[in-house]
């Protein structure tokens, strides 16, 4: 296991903020773990991928190096990004490279899910009920 809460890890940017639902209540249905100093366009872009690639996730725990920093919603990435957007169907420049990768366990009735970006190659996370490492699953 790797030790992620040394003195001295930095917390991500604060410009996390911007991905983040102000709002603080309502059910997340995934997490996204991002590895440490993952950059703040970086992630936008990952969360964009995931909202239309995940039919079934709305609303994501963000998590970047260990630190959770909130909830990140499709209504608040997608939905309400239509000022001056086009017709909003894409970031500019967006081309696909932080494809969502989704942790399943092996355990059939077990729920857990993490999603990371295919570019993480850290080892693979265990499920947190206790079924031994995740690993992708279809989406
Ligand atoms: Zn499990």
């Amino acid at each position: 296991m790797t030790d992620r809460e040394t003195p001295g890890d930095e917390p991500p940017d604060d410009l996390f903020e911007i991905l983040l639902d102000p709002s603080p209540s309502g059910e997340s249905d995934a997490t996204l773990d991002l590895p440490a100093g993952f950059a703040v366009l970086d992630a936008a872009r990952a969360l964009d991928d995931l909202f239309r690639t995940q039919a079934g996730v709305s609303a994501v725990d963000l998590l970047v190096g260990g630190h959770r920093l909130g909830r990140s919603t499709r209504h608040q990435l997608i939905e309400t990004r239509t000022v001056g957007a086009g017709d909003g169907a894409t970031l500019p420049g967006h081309s696909g490279a932080y494809r969502i990768v989704v942790l399943g366990c092996a355990e059939p009735t077990c729920a857990a899910r993490l999603l990371r970006v295919h570019v993480d190659e850290r080892a693979m996370p265990a499920c947190p009920n206790g079924h031994g490492s995740l690993r992708p699953v279809a989406a």
